[in-house]
């Protein structure tokens, strides 16, 4: 897979950790970090503002890193799908103004 090297996640709002994350078998996050979704899938929690509840705020990053999901450890930093909701959240953040 292509990776932009240029991108760091210590150049970053944490964009992926609003993303919804989906809790698969073989995971094993902090219970009380879980929830579920509509369908009855567990899933990480959220907090009110849209951020994972395991984000650690003052480092804006994972704050559960060894324990997080599958999901979150195939999210890869510089890839198709990180560039594109950091690009999302660049074009949200510029309608706000
Ligand atoms: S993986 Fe990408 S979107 Fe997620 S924190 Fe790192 S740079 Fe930001
Ligand atoms: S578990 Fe960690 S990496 Fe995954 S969304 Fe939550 S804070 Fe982000």
């Amino acid at each position: 897979m292509d990776t932009d090297p240029a991108i760091q996640c210590s150049d970053c709002q944490a964009c992926c950790c609003q993303l919804p994350v989906r809790v698969l078998p073989g995971d094993a996050p902090p219970e009380h970090f879980l929830d579920e979704d509509e369908d009855g899938y567990l899933i990480m929690a959220k907090a009110d503002d849209g951020w994972c509840v395991a984000l650690d705020r003052e480092q804006m990053c994972c704050g559960i890193y060894e324990q997080r999901p599958f999901v979150c450890r195939e999210f890869a930093m510089g890839g198709g799908d990180c560039a594109e909701v950091r690009d999302d959240w660049r074009r949200i953040a510029l309608s706000l103004r």
